[in-house]
């Protein structure tokens, strides 16, 4: 599932390649991924020039020069891929949404299991919304100071913390698990009882694993792709996540699995104990 640094990855890739350039034509092929109507979705974005590329979180948002953005979620296997004129690779298998763009540039957005969502949203509702989540984790409002005060509130599981999009943005069940294999706090824990020094490491954690993976342009563990529909390399980098009973890298412990709050956790026994009852 596409988290922080596949949305990230795939931003690096679009926006040279489709920043400044007008829409001229929209074609839904599968109404179902979009928040409203086709028609309406179209007349949105048709004529609109893409200002810029960024995103927040997961998502990807397109800045249109009318004010409104364009919000993509990916989903669980959602894919925007662009297309490059006289592009004679393969088309997309299971294209939801064409965008054709000046100088015959194509973005296509592709999903085989269509859970991802794409809206368009203006000004305001973007800002509202936008306000309504955590801060990012790569960026300067997410300090070591600001995680151990957020935590000090909470009773959360701390897997379950790093996984609300309210507490902060873009981490999903890999990363969460990753992060915390990293800074040896059992995924368990109370968000509250984690110790001052695991919350320095967690805080370290959760950018260092976001931002290797990044380099590796993401995870791909079956769909996710880049925009030049290419495989992320990340997969290679993981310690504890999909590998249970393999040697943890630290200690060589095999990695266990557990699941609450519907999703597995991959940890080492050795590395991260179970925190303690608490009376
Ligand atoms: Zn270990």
């Amino acid at each position: 599932m596409p988290e922080l640094p596949e949305a990230e990855t795939i931003v690096r890739g679009l926006a040279p390649v489709i920043r400044e350039r007008r829409i001229s034509s929209v074609k839904v092929e599968h109404a179902d991924v979009l928040d409203g109507e086709a028609d309406a979705f179209s007349r949105q974005l048709v004529g609109r020039r893409i200002e810029e590329v960024g995103r927040r979180g997961k998502n990807i948002v397109l800045v249109l020069d009318s004010g409104e953005r364009l919000v993509v979620n990916l989903g669980m296997s959602g894919r925007l891929l662009h297309r490059a004129p006289h592009d004679d690779t393969p088309p997309p298998t299971h294209p939801a949404v064409h965008f054709e763009l000046e100088r015959s540039t194509t973005l296509v957005y592709h999903d085989v299991r269509r859970f991802g969502r794409l809206r368009v949203m203006a000004a305001e509702a973007y800002r509202s919304w936008s306000r309504s989540l955590g801060p990012e984790p790569l960026g300067r409002a997410f300090t070591g100071r600001r995680l151990a005060r957020d935590l000090s509130g909470s009773v959360s599981p701390i897997r379950s913390w790093l996984l609300d999009q309210r507490r902060v943005v873009g981490i999903g069940n890999i990363y969460a698990n990753e992060a915390l294999h990293r800074a040896r706090v059992h995924p368990r824990t109370p968000a509250r009882e984690i110790p001052e020094k695991g919350v320095v490491r967690l805080h370290r954690a959760v950018r260092k694993v976001l931002r290797d993976s990044i380099q590796a342009q993401g995870t791909t563990l079956r769909d996710y792709r880049t925009a030049r529909n290419e495989e992320g390399s990340y997969a290679h980098h993981l310690r504890v996540y999909g590998r249970k009973g393999e040697a943890c890298p630290r200690c060589g412990t095999p990695v266990k699995r557990i699941v609450f709050g519907n999703r597995p956790a991959f940890y080492c026994p050795q590395c991260q104990p179970e925190p303690e009852p608490s009376s």
